[in-house]
């Protein structure tokens, strides 16, 4: 399985889950192959099981995550349109950007880099927003934000304002139920937890968001309306709307059905397993790790670069000698943090052995 991201570990010898690679492989089909349409419906049945919902409208967008991103705004934020985001890292900031360009009135709430979103503080930001956005795990800073809480206090307050969460680096590694938390719109990308090429982003909406969509939003790529009629084969006919990347397609089935028979909570467990074992490890070396305590995500772990260590350095002797990728910091951290992944089929024991004996090698601990 490729490995995609630089906060992601590098490969190693053996990869127990290659299915979504092997299906990249696979003979390409038309995208109005009936087989593919078939492999379709089954992505999209798959994607509800593994958000936790049975939004009618859940789809791969093709694009990378932060097309998810756009297709967020674009549908649902009209200009004018109060929206409170939650900032504490490098993706809360691309959503204030985002939902700006769109014309929305950003209600910006900063918190620390390496805390989680405070839901209190979103609530107060504004009276009556007309959405509340916020970034469940913060691959800037390795920080899990309660989107469960935030949504249950939002909704508690005000039955208008919908709730987007970024579920990027959460879906497929940590719990996410889209349904039971009462989450409007979310979206992740394929290349993070759920073990997949970059190339798609998983996009659900609720009911009660569709009936508030911008009815011409002002991008024609994103408009939710006209991807839906291809999308959806419910009603029978489709109608073509752009050209589905096939294969990636199939191999975000494979991956989804790979990750259901090895069942939900086993892989959120595995997941959380490999990372208690990794902070557990970068302790016992003498390393600070970065994230808040409490609010840390296991597949994405920041610590922070000894004093007096070259954190460049480090990563080119991890990545040149040992074949293991870990991920700077990002921003003001760049070089005061590391970014160690245990995402997907990295989020395994014998992973976090690897990079902890690497890593008390080269900093001769
Ligand atoms: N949101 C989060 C939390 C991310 O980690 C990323 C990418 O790392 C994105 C959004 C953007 O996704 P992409 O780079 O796939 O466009």
């Amino acid at each position: 399985m490729p490995l995609l991201d630089r906060a992601l570990l590098g490969p190693g010898p053996s990869n127990p889950y290659p299915e979504a690679t092997l299906a990249l492989a696979a003979p390409l089909l038309g995208h109005l192959d009936p087989e593919f349409l078939r492999t379709l419906d089954s992505t999209c049945a798959r994607l509800r099981r593994v958000w936790g919902t049975e939004n009618a409208r859940t789809l791969p967008l093709s694009g990378t995550g932060s097309i998810g991103m756009e297709a967020a705004f674009a549908n649902f934020a009209r200009p004018g349109d109060v929206v409170v985001v939650g900032v504490n890292g490098l993706f809360g900031e691309r959503m204030v950007d985002v939902a700006g360009r769109y014309g929305a009135e950003v209600v910006r709430v900063d918190h620390d880099w390496g805390r989680p979103v405070d839901t209190q503080r979103l609530l107060d930001a504004h009276p009556e927003p007309s959405m509340v956005a916020a970034v469940h795990a913060e691959t800037s800073t390795g920080v899990r934000s309660d989107i469960k809480e935030l949504a249950r206090a939002v909704h508690a307050r005000d039955q208008r304002a919908l709730v987007l969460a970024d579920c990027v680096t959460s879906l497929g590694g940590i719990e996410v139920d889209i349904d039971s938390w009462g989450v409007d719109i979310a979206y992740s990308g394929t290349q993070k937890c759920l073990g997949v090429a970059p190339g798609l982003a998983p996009f659900t909406v609720s009911e009660r968001a569709w009936d508030r969509r911008v009815q011409r939003p002002p991008t024609w790529y994103l408009d939710l309306n006209l991807i839906g009629a291809y999308v959806d084969g419910s009603s029978g006919g489709r109608t073509y709307h752009h050209t589905a990347p096939v294969a990636m397609i199939a191999s975000l089935d494979a991956a989804l059905g790979r990750i259901l028979d090895e069942g939900l909570e086993a892989v959120h467990e595995r997941h959380h397993a490999a990372g208690r074992l990794l902070h557990e490890g970068l302790v016992d070396l003498g390393l600070e790790l970065f994230a808040a305590e409490g609010h840390r995500l296991p597949e994405l772990t920041t610590v922070r670069v000894p004093e007096g260590v070259d954190s460049a350095k480090v990563r080119q002797v991890l990545l040149t000698e040992y074949g293991i990728e870990i991920g700077a910091g990002v921003g003001a951290f760049a070089s005061s943090v590391w970014r160690i992944g245990l995402m997907g089929h990295n989020a395994r024991p014998d992973r976090v052995a690897l990079v902890l004996g690497a890593l008390r090698a080269v900093l001769g601990r």
